[in-house]
């Protein structure tokens, strides 16, 4: 076992943590210390003070009873307690602001491929050998006997210097097929290689067919992570390495071929769709729209039905689209759900109608309200709606611009000139 010394002051300094977090670290220190319990920061924290990166998620880890060092913790500093997994692992909140993972040293049997793992109580040298890569079995002790030093079981920190992505052993991706994604992240987040032992574990994993095995909403939920843990621009790299490895077909995608332009379109969708409908509509952006690739995503029987249902009716209008009106052509576009829109925007023939719809049209509404159509004595509800609907078609059209025409256009309709 290696072992650096670090100072806490160093190392806190380069955690760059708020002070919330700060504090809650420095009770719990305290606290494992007088309860004699081995505490320690895990994988990501260590390795990115490490590289001086800033981190994401803080990982800290308890050899004993998180339960006991929380509720005397509890008495001293304000927090809640989001989660409480199986897996011996809480999510907690420090004033609503942060959110800190308390994991339970642990150690991890796979009773088959690519299943969950059986998970107990176990030592942190156990702890450390159940991780995905050697730069992510780093540990930070915060207590006795490893107080304000860095344990390295696994040659991580060698790897670090040299940037390579190393599992822990060659059954690795056997046992979780998912680490394979993750170590194309790491690899590609810090400009590192895979070694000859991650190209061995692909393959071993790919030969028993263990990436087949990967449940749909575990690869849904690790492919999810390319777009919302990575950087935007990292992501045509990303691609490439997925497809140089044809992660997407062992794990049984139909993939598709992405065009550069697709990526100003993520971008956009990224800033325009809310969290549920980018998340769906990234599951899309990888792959064909085909039954079993849907189903390989997770996307339910309904979801399954209504993307082939759109892709197919597209499909067959595609020729007489532009025979329509605007007006309806937005109406038909605006019943298909946004995350599926963007997605049909992939497809070269469907790109300007959908972006001139998603930027321009969907917008256009009149200016001129039910109720004033209501104040000039229009009394009927359908009579209201088909006058509305024929102020949107003229702006659409662009023969209306302002109120004031609205409004003449209006009277003109309810009293025609003679
Ligand atoms: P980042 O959040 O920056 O991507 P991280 O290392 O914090 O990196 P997490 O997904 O938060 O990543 O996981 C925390 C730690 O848990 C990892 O560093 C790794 O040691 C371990 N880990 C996570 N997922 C797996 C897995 N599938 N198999 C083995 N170990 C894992």
């Amino acid at each position: 076992m290696k072992v650096l010394n670090y100072s806490w002051s160093d190392f806190i300094e380069g955690l760059k943590v708020p002070s919330v977090v700060f504090e809650f670290l420095n009770r719990a220190k305290v606290w494992a210390t007088k309860m004699g319990q081995f505490l320690y920061l895990a994988g990501g924290p260590v390795r990115d003070v490490l590289l001086g990166r800033q981190t994401q998620d803080i990982d800290l880890v308890l050899e004993g009873s998180w339960e006991s060092l929380l509720s005397t913790l509890s008495k001293e500093i304000e927090f809640k307690i989001i989660s409480k997994s199986q897996f011996l692992t809480y999510k907690l909140s420090l004033n609503s602001l942060y959110v800190l993972d308390l994991v339970t040293a642990r150690k991890e049997f796979y009773p088959s491929p690519a299943s969950l793992p059986v998970v107990a109580r176990g030592s942190f040298i156990e702890d450390i050998h159940r991780r995905d890569f050697t730069i992510n079995a780093l540990i930070y002790g915060l207590t006795p006997p490893y107080e304000d030093k860095i344990l390295d079981l696994v040659e991580g920190l060698s790897d670090l210097k040299k940037g390579l992505i190393r599992p822990l052993h060659q059954n690795s991706f056997i046992d979780d097929p998912t680490r394979a994604f993750r170590g194309v992240r790491y690899k590609v987040r810090f400009n590192f290689s895979y070694t000859e032992e991650f190209n061995k574990a692909l393959e071993l994993a790919a030969k028993i067919s263990s990436f087949k095995k990967l449940s749909p909403s575990r690869l849904a939920q690790e492919l999810k992570l390319f777009f919302t843990k990575e950087a935007m621009e990292a992501l045509p790299t990303l691609l490439r390495d997925l497809q140089n490895l044809r992660l997407l077909q062992r794990v049984g995608l139909k993939e598709r071929r992405i065009k550069s332009s697709d990526f100003n379109l993520l971008r956009k969708a990224k800033e325009e769709l809310d969290s549920k409908n980018f998340e769906k509509f990234v599951r899309l952006f990888l792959v064909e729209l085909e039954e079993t690739t849907l189903k390989r995503l997770a996307f339910s029987d309904r979801e399954r039905a209504l993307i082939l249902k759109w892709a197919q009716f597209l499909r067959e209008v595609e020729s007489s689209l532009q025979d329509l009106s605007i007006l309806e052509r937005v109406e038909l576009l605006e019943k298909i759900p946004p995350f599926l829109l963007f997605r049909l925007g992939l497809e070269e023939k469907w790109e300007d109608t959908i972006e001139l719809f998603w930027d321009h049209w969907r917008k256009v509404k009149p200016a001129v309200t039910g109720e004033e159509l209501k104040a000039l004595g229009i009394k009927e509800g359908k009579v209201i709606g088909s006058i509305l609907k024929r102020l949107r078609q003229e702006k659409l059209e662009g023969r209306l611009t302002t109120i004031e025409e609205e409004r003449a256009f209006v009277r003109n309709l309810i009293f025609p000139k003679s």
